[in-house]
């Protein structure tokens, strides 16, 4: 096997968390390859091009922290930037730190299994490349494996059919065309407004309306720019020890919202609802765990929607009812509500009467047929394990992931899984990841996992592996925590609930990204208490 096929570590994926990886590594004098399905890098932020696509954290926290010449330098023209923006600060970066020489583009890693004798994997891809790493890391991302839904005769539609999370890279062009937006989450609620701009008409099909707020996204001003570049080292620290890893732009109040006047409870949530963001969702401390407090933001919320809606019936319909505010992925938007006050755009409820089919020209429900020139599924993920699982993974025994986790994901602190020695996962299930800003976890995970490969090579280990008493604790506390709060009560993706078939848990971690981070770096400091750390056969048979 030539040289560069056996290496220090693989990593799956070139988007935020496996190009920062390859940096740290490399600059750790680990030899790395690192494996992307696409054909640049970006990962999320290569994939999902559709229309509107912005990501709903701020700029000034989605973005890397570690190198500080990066972070002064870089200049986001909006608050909230758009995919086309940091698709090109995920360019510069790979660029900027010569990143793009150990990556192999257009290559999907199809298979790893691990060789206990010699306790390295055994990689393939789909180019029939065969590579041999001691770590194996993927860094794959949460939401990277599109759901394809279910509906009969998908492939029978002969018009244009589109997923959000796998955009054709040139601009579509709705101009003069009957368009079906199918899916209401927070993909959708980001491109209707922009499609139904475009579109001579657009009808939307809504299974379940999704609570969205409104964004209020601006141009970046110099005066905003420098409040955060001039304090950078403070407000990232303050983002690593907070519960979400970002800074909200309205403090949080630390009282029950069953525990202020009515009066008060209308200003908190008016003054959040103007500041737009997140904010609103944590306006009060019990607003996520107590159904009654949740009930007070919700129905103001609904308020809203009926404001701002001018067909009651279509505003009825969008004012969700069955889930706790924010128990799904809070969405933010722009103009979205207003969208359904153009004469070109209706709604459709397809909770009451399923999509029954699609038809060569449009699709059929509830005894009508509508005709289409393009269908825009924005129909979700198969998120946390989905991409994990695509992969054939082999562990010790010939143990596949797939087996391992058919009850749903084991992980110790979401990083690792008995049975599969060094194997980490990157913002894995049972980590904070998607219930975080991803870029405070993505850093957090990446530095955590090479210092670990820093100390097992200094101490000559040649494995490392989640113990099953550690992991068995851990997946229960995960659960635990989350069953202190309303999110199990909604049949979200954390929840696995999207999925046809798949275990119903809920998969982040909700303990807070400081606290974790607390945790990891105990764990780290005992000398990897919960994890077993093995020399080579080599020094065991020399050691004998
Ligand atoms: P999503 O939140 O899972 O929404 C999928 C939508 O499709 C839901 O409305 C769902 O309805 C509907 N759907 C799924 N299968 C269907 C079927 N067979 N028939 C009819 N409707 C169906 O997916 P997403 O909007 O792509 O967002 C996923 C996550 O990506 C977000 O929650 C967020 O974390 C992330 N994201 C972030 C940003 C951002 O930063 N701005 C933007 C986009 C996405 P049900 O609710 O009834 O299942």
């Amino acid at each position: 096997m030539s040289e560069q096929n056996k290496v220090d570590a693989v990593v799956v994926g070139a988007g935020f968390s496996g190009l920062y990886l390859l940096h740290l590594l490399r600059k750790n004098g680990f030899s790395t390859r690192v494996f992307e399905r696409g054909d640049d890098v970006g990962g999320t932020w290569y994939w999902n091009r559709y229309p509107g696509a912005r990501c709903d954290v701020e700029s000034m926290q989605y973005s890397y922290s570690f190198d500080e010449e990066l972070q002064q330098e870089w200049r986001w023209p909006e608050k909230y930037s758009s995919q086309p923006e940091i698709l090109a600060y995920l360019q510069h970066v790979a660029e900027r730190f010569d990143l793009r020489k150990d990556i192999t583009l257009e290559t999907a890693v199809t298979s790893a299994h691990y060789d206990e004798a010699a306790k390295r994997w055994d990689i393939e891809t789909d180019t029939g490349e065969q590579v041999s790493a001691q770590f194996f890391i993927m860094a794959t991302g949460c939401i990277s494996t599109a759901n394809m839904p279910n509906i009969p005769n998908i492939d029978g539609f002969t018009g244009n059919i589109y997923h959000t999370g796998n955009w054709p890279h040139e601009k579509i062009d709705f101009t003069g065309q009957r368009v079906a937006v199918i899916g209401t989450g927070s993909s959708a609620i980001q491109s209707i407004p922009v499609i139904a701009a475009e579109a001579a008409h657009l009808t939307v099909f809504q299974r379940t309306p999704h609570w969205t707020v409104p964004a209020r996204n601006v141009p970046m001003t110099d005066e905003y720019e420098r409040s955060w570049k001039d304090d950078y080292a403070e407000k990232r620290a303050n983002m690593r020890g907070s519960m979400s890893g970002s800074l909200r732009a309205v403090a949080p109040i630390d009282v029950s919202a069953l525990d202020v006047t009515d009066e008060e409870r209308e200003e908190a949530y008016r003054e959040r609802w103007a500041a737009g963001g997140m904010t609103l969702l944590r306006s009060y401390n019990d607003l996520l765990t107590s159904n009654e407090a949740n009930e007070t933001a919700a129905s103001w919320v609904r308020q809203r929607i009926k404001a701002t809606v001018n067909d009651p019936k279509t505003a009825e319909l969008l004012a969700p009812k069955t889930y706790p505010l924010g128990t799904k992925r809070l969405c933010l938007d722009t103009d979205y509500y207003e969208t359904y006050n153009r004469d070109n755009v209706d709604l459709v409820d397809i909770a009451s009467a399923p999509i029954d089919r699609l038809t060569a020209t449009g699709l059929e429900t509830g005894g009508r047929t509508y005709e289409f020139d393009s269908i825009v599924l924005a129909t979700g993920f198969d998120a946390m394990t989905g991409t994990l699982l695509r992969v054939d993974i082999q562990g010790r025994g010939g143990l596949t992931l797939k087996e391992k986790w058919h009850a749903g994901p084991r992980t110790y602190l979401g990083l690792m899984t008995e049975g599969f020695p060094n194997l980490f996962t990157i913002t894995g299930p049972g980590s904070p990841s998607v219930k975080s800003n991803m870029l405070t976890s993505i850093e957090q995970h990446a530095e955590w996992v090479t210092d670990a490969l820093i100390r097992l090579r200094d101490q000559n280990i040649a494995s490392m592996e989640a113990e099953r008493a550690a992991e068995d604790d851990w997946t229960d506390h995960v659960q635990e925590v989350a069953d202190q709060t309303l999110f199990p009560k909604a049949n979200s993706w954390y929840m696995g609930a999207n999925i046809p078939g798949k275990p119903r848990l809920f998969m982040p971690y909700l303990g807070g990204v400081g606290a974790y981070r607390e945790r990891c770096d105990e764990i780290a400091a005992a000398g990897y208490e919960g994890f077993r750390l093995e020399g080579s056969e080599a020094d065991a048979a020399a050691a004998e």
